[in-house]
């Protein structure tokens, strides 16, 4: 069974490889992010001259774009589209 000391040591390899890597990024793909939003459910309580609003969260997804390295791994995420394609590109 893996240590948390080995798992540190991997993840100080993979951070090494990483940083020395020339990146070679894939296709950029869809990889939206769940985000918890609080929203107001209507009405309010009060304690004195302090307003509560009822509020409670509902999971939205957030349209992001990643890519991930042939090489080493590493994924970079996007929230524009544009940028990812260029970067893509350079
Ligand atoms: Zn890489």
């Amino acid at each position: 069974m893996e240590t948390i000391e080995d798992l540190e040591r991997n993840i100080k390899e993979l951070k090494r490889q990483q940083a020395i890597c020339k990146h070679s990024f894939g296709e950029p793909y869809s990889d939206p992010e769940t985000k918890r939003v609080e929203y107001h459910t209507g009405g309010y309580t009060t304690q004195g001259t302090h307003i509560n609003y009822n509020t409670t969260y509902r999971e939205v997804k957030v349209p992001r774009f990643a890519r991930k390295c042939k090489l080493c791994g590493k994924i970079q995420h996007t929230y524009e589209m544009v940028n990812i394609a260029k970067a893509v590109k350079n």
